[in-house]
């Protein structure tokens, strides 16, 4: 009997649909089965527990720091250690889930290093230390911009760096984590006065954010050319956004409560390395656009062609069994600005970036209407309503939606490799 390259022993992996691939094998933080918080690999429909995997005697080729780190309760000892270690422990699980390799499927605690995925909750993958947001697909800068300034969507700095803030760490929450509707100030009128109350627009925004692997110094920035060896992984994260509070407060020092209340964030960390078959080069800059400084500039820069889509499932659908409506779809490859754009501009400064900081691409948008990535834009200011798969309307988020996005990568003759869901629930107001 041979074995088909790239095929795993484990149920699930070779599905052609599956996120979870032998190609991805993502890392994250799970708990349950009467476990505390464990390193976890994803495969198929298991998960690795890497602490009992390296208790079990796997990984002994591995430097004694790799296996250390993986039996922690949290990826940032492992992700500080760099891309060298991230690809050897990478490889040896590669070659242990293969289809060709018993060692790990005939071994006499498989099932208890094998968990079912659906025994186990999703946790933070990382402490996240330090998180900045970006705004970096021109599309979605132009549509807001447009909105609020017809005559001038973009400020004149957009097209020279990749434009962004420093958000709140404390209120990033893991996949499935309900979401309370914020209250705050909003105003009827632009000059106010302001009321007190729940937020009348709460939105969503699909984004992707880059969680940093080993980071800077203090005063050393990190180049252009090699900022993407410094990222550990992929994630999708969903900014929250209430935009009444955010009308109000975002001038003169940009978004605040607005934001803070919580962004979600999903499981399962994609590698720089899964996503290698999917980058795609830097498109040369439309005609009249500036070219970007040179410390914004690399020949080998490029953007990763990923599947976007975000759909909504009220709670009025999820009790009849209807399926989620699909909201829209697009792809991480329409951004202007790169991920190695990002950590140039955020480092440039001398700001030290530290193992699992966040930094979120900004909402993803492309050209046409069902790829804009927030309802802001979706419904145009809700202008434009859209219909769920249960007949209401939505302008803006009601209490008992559910938003779900999610990831994948996929092409003629190669694996697909997915993100796995990035879910939250709206709850009332207090
Ligand atoms: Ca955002």
């Amino acid at each position: 009997m041979t074995s088909i390259a790239g095929q795993s022993w484990v149920e699930g992996a070779n599905d052609a649909d599956g996120d979870f691939s032998l190609a991805n094998l993502p890392m994250g933080v799970v708990a349950g089965e009467g476990r505390g918080l464990r390193i976890g690999v994803r495969i198929g429909a298991f998960i690795v527990d890497c602490r009992v995997l390296v208790e079990a005697g796997f990984l002994a080729q591995l430097d004694e720091p790799i296996r250390s780190a993986l039996t922690g309760d949290s990826l940032n000892a492992f992700m500080s250690l760099g891309r060298g270690a991230w690809r050897k422990a990478r490889a040896e699980m590669t070659r242990l889930l293969g289809a060709e390799c018993a060692e790990l499927r005939d071994h006499p605690q498989r099932k208890s290093i094998m968990l079912p995925e659906w025994g186990m909750s999703v946790r933070l993958p990382c402490t996240i230390g330090d998180y900045s947001d970006f705004y970096a697909s021109l599309n979605h800068a132009t549509n807001v911009g447009s909105m609020f300034r017809p005559d001038n969507p973009l400020l004149p700095n957009w097209k020279h760096m990749p434009i962004g803030y420093h958000g709140r760490a404390s209120s990033i929450v893991a996949t499935g984590t309900p979401i309370r509707r914020p209250s705050g100030q909003t105003v009827s009128n632009d000059a106010g006065p302001p009321t007190f109350g729940p937020t009348k627009l709460l939105d969503y925004e699909l984004e992707v954010g880059a969680l940093i692997g080993t980071g800077n110094a203090l005063g050393e920035p990190i180049t252009v050319d090699c900022a993407l060896e410094n990222v550990f992984g992929l994630v999708l994260l969903n900014d929250w956004s209430a935009r009444d509070l955010q009308k109000w407060e975002y001038q003169p020092l940009g978004p605040f409560l607005a934001k803070n209340f919580a962004s979600t964030l999903s499981g399962w960390v994609v590698s720089v390395d899964a996503l290698e078959p999917y980058r795609v080069p830097l498109p040369a800059r439309p005609t009249g656009d500036p070219e970007p400084l040179a410390y914004l500039r690399a020949a080998n820069d490029v953007l990763f062609d990923v599947h976007l889509e975000v759909s909504i499932a009220s709670s009025a659908m999820r009790s009849a069994g209807t399926p989620a409506t699909r909201i829209s779809r697009g792809n991480f490859k329409d951004m202007y600005w790169t991920i190695a754009q990002m950590i140039a501009h955020h480092t440039s400064s001398g700001c030290n970036l530290r193992p699992g900081d966040l930094l979120a691409s900004g909402t993803v948008s492309g050209a046409s209407p069902d790829s804009r990535g927030c309802l802001l834009e979706r419904t145009w200011r809700g202008s434009e309503p859209i219909t769920l798969g249960d007949g209401t309307e939505r302008k803006f988020l009601q209490d008992g939606d559910e938003v779900i996005m999610r990831a994948w990568c996929e092409r003629d003759g190669l694996p697909r490799i997915g993100f796995g869901a990035c879910r939250g629930i709206i709850t009332p107001a207090r």
